[in-house]
């Protein structure tokens, strides 16, 4: 515990007003693909817009590249090929307020202009999407890719993924852990300058990873598995070990990882109408059009009336737990939108986010971890990142890293 209780900050808008606000997980790509769903025109009609990102002051948005393994099986890259255009492409529709960002430097720049303009990044999520080529891993960062979830819920020739552990004959989690494959893949990404993004990893994957890497890791979008046990989060062990690396863990903020409460009224709606559970599925792992959106909107009416969601406090349970374990500059914000079906109360989009400062305020942060949290964390890992990448690339010997400031 490195954060002395403070009396609630007053000011606290004015706090999340001057920070630099950075998510590094939402699913919007998806949609400017399958929807042409445009931030200025489409305004409202998802979790994230420029209007939404605004009300937040957000500073850098990681959007993203997430394959379906089974709908684009055979054409993992191609796919993530055009969500990756599409990003460029919306940047380039709108030039007053997204700019494409490449580095820690572009993120602050970005909103130095005129225009406060907003930083698009690009995440790739799932190492299925470079189909086993680290010639396609070096494309991606080529096109802007600056991390990469080693797996999504597939495991793949990267390594274990936490979403398909199998059991083994003495009922124990089969898990492999990271593949020589993924070793390569982890020191390459350490070459390039590329965050090794550790969510949705299985906890053996996510020690290989994390002992492999020579940089700080990240994981863009995860929670705590001794608030809500669930595999996708973070174990307490997990979470110290992110801390020594000089790594950061973003809070998820998926009803489905924050609440076990939830939880469990969702397998009991599920159970009670196993129909309509079996049909949003299908919607949802589906071609998104306007009209499936609106028949999985009304699904999701149905189930919400059942199965509430959980309150504000969930989500910030967890934050203030994961700071407890590994520290007020290992924590930070990645919230999933555009990619889950269900946010806590009060939480609807990105132009929520000052609900979160403020809340974490009420529980007694200090401006300064208020910074940390809402965006600097990250982008010290990313400078560590960046620095470590140079120190390589001038063929200096990687497991004699630089001092990284803040780790
Ligand atoms: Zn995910």
């Amino acid at each position: 515990m490195d954060t002395h209780k403070i009396h609630p900050v007053p000011n606290v808008r004015a706090i999340h007003n001057t920070a630099i606000v950075i998510d590094t997980h939402a699913d919007t790509a998806g949609r400017f693909v399958d929807e042409s769903f445009d931030p200025e025109k489409d305004a409202g009609k998802g979790h994230w817009d420029f209007a939404k990102a605004r009300a937040c002051n957000l500073g850098a948005e990681f959007f993203a590249i997430c394959v379906d393994p089974v709908r684009y099986k055979g054409h993992f890259t191609r796919r993530a090929l055009d969500m990756i255009d599409s990003v460029h492409e919306i940047a380039q529709n709108h030039p007053n307020d997204l700019v494409m960002a490449y580095s820690v430097r572009d993120i602050l720049l970005a909103r130095s202009g005129p225009h406060k303009r907003i930083a698009a990044l690009i995440g790739i999520e799932g190492g299925h999407a470079i189909e086993g080529s680290i010639r396609v891993l070096r494309n991606f960062y080529r096109l802007g890719a600056r991390y990469m979830t080693l797996t999504w819920m597939n495991s793949n020739e990267l390594g274990q993924s936490s979403g398909d552990l199998k059991l083994d004959q003495d009922g124990k989690p089969d898990d492999r852990g990271l593949s020589d494959f993924g070793r390569e893949v982890v020191r390459e990404m350490n070459r390039l300058g590329m965050m090794v993004d550790v969510s949705h990893v299985s906890d053996r994957s996510f020690f290989d990873a994390v002992t492999l890497s020579h940089a700080p890791v990240i994981a863009s979008h995860s929670g705590s598995r001794a608030i809500t046990n669930h595999p996708r989060n973070l174990t307490d062990d997990m979470l110290i070990a992110l801390a020594r690396n000089g790594g950061v863990a973003q809070v998820n903020f998926n009803c489905g990882f924050i609440s076990d409460e939830f939880i469990a009224k969702s397998k009991a709606f599920e159970e009670a109408h196993p129909a309509e559970s079996k049909r949003a599925i299908k919607l949802w792992h589906g071609p998104k059009t306007p009209r499936s959106r609106a028949e999985l909107k009304k699904l999701m009416a149905m189930k919400e009336a059942e199965v509430p969601r959980p309150p504000l406090s969930a989500l910030i349970d967890h934050f203030e737990h994961m700071i407890e374990v590994a520290g007020v500059n290992h924590v930070g914000i990645g919230s999933d939108f555009d990619g889950v079906e269900c946010l806590p109360q009060g939480i609807d989009g990105v132009q929520d986010l000052p609900k979160i400062t403020a809340a974490l305020a009420w529980r007694g942060y200090s401006t300064a971890d208020l910074y940390q949290i809402l965006g600097r964390n990250v982008l010290r890992v990313f400078g560590a990142v960046e620095q470590i990448s140079r120190h390589i690339q001038s063929g200096q010997d990687p497991d004699r890293r630089p001092e990284v400031a803040g780790s």
